[in-house]
């Protein structure tokens, strides 16, 4: 289950916390410390949780909570705040265009990251909204994504356009998109390909395609089980390509936390939705709120 280690190590710290009555400051530091390790066995960013722990020290160590007769259910609440503000505070959606005017949406990642699955599942959602999605397979180096793509799209009822592996995914994109225009949709959604590491080849080719293509959302497919391998490909990509926010997949294995908790801090970027299994309804919207009470318990 998502965040198991790190939920079992809060929640005893807390614990801790909530049967002491009265704190002193160095109760609260003591247990912030502890904080801190939890944390950062979790994976998450060093710089973030030096950030994280000092701001809720600033709260924390103060008269308000110190002479209340709960002292470790508000430090504990503190927690929960800057964590549900580390993780963006707000839902973000991804930004669709009204009506019948289209939106073109670039889906990018590394391979075994979970994109073209991802992909499919997205056009889900979109398709339940009551839009009209047309699924591209731009990775022209895999046959088999393609295959596995047309196969999701099918299983989800919506479209899959494909050239084969000859053409240019910028020129697929461009058809794709006439295509799409031609046909009433109005959500076009590319998936590009992904290479076993971050390397130039790849992001020229996304930058190729989006400086050919009015391409409205660049959003990156990331696999939380790397930790901050994940934060680190999504500061690459943000750097160079420019993305409007993440996709966490995988998160169902994922028993640590440290890339649901860094990505926004790091790179300012969204996380939109989690993937929480293999099923191609397995897409969850990311409800910061909602992340930090799943992790706190
Ligand atoms: P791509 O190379 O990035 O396109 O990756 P795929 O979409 O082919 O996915 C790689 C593997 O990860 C597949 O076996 C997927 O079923 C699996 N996968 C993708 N998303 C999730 C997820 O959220 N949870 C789990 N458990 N598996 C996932």
């Amino acid at each position: 289950m998502a965040f198991d280690s790190l939920s079992e190590k809060l929640q005893n710290i807390f614990k801790n916390l909530r049967g002491k009555g009265r704190l002193s400051e160095a109760d609260v530091k003591a247990a912030l410390k502890e904080v801190k390790l939890a944390l950062l066995e979790a994976d998450v960013n060093f710089k973030v949780v030096k950030q994280f722990i000092k701001s809720v020290e600033e709260r924390a160590i103060g008269q308000d909570v110190m002479s209340s007769l709960t002292p470790g259910q508000m430090v504990i609440k503190i927690v929960n705040e800057e964590m549900v503000s580390l993780m963006g505070s707000e839902t973000t959606e991804i930004a669709l265009k009204p009506g019948s005017e289209i939106t073109v949406i670039m889906m990018a990642g590394l391979q075994g990251a979970g994109k073209t699955t991802t992909t499919a599942k997205l056009a889900g959602k979109f398709k339940a909204k009551g839009r009209k999605p047309l699924l591209v397979a731009c990775d022209v180096y895999r046959p088999a994504a393609i295959e596995q793509l047309t196969i999701n799209g099918n299983k989800q009822g919506v479209e899959v356009f494909s050239m084969g592996t000859n053409q240019k995914p910028v020129d697929i994109a461009k058809a794709a998109i006439a295509h799409a225009k031609n046909n009433d949709f109005n959500t076009v959604i590319l998936d590009t390909a992904g290479r076993l590491h971050v390397d130039e080849d790849m992001m020229n080719e996304l930058i190729d395609i989006k400086a050919n293509v009015s391409v409205d959302q660049t959003i990156l497919v990331v696999d939380s089980m790397t930790g901050q391998d994940a934060v680190n490909v999504a500061s690459s990509f943000n750097e160079k390509v420019g993305i409007d926010g993440v996709i966490l997949t995988k998160l169902d294995g994922d028993t640590r936390g440290g890339a649901a908790l860094s990505i926004k801090a790091v790179t300012g970027k969204p996380i939109l939705y989690v993937g929480m299994g293999e099923k191609l309804s397995d897409l969850e919207q990311f409800y910061p709120d909602r992340m930090a009470s799943r992790i706190l318990g």
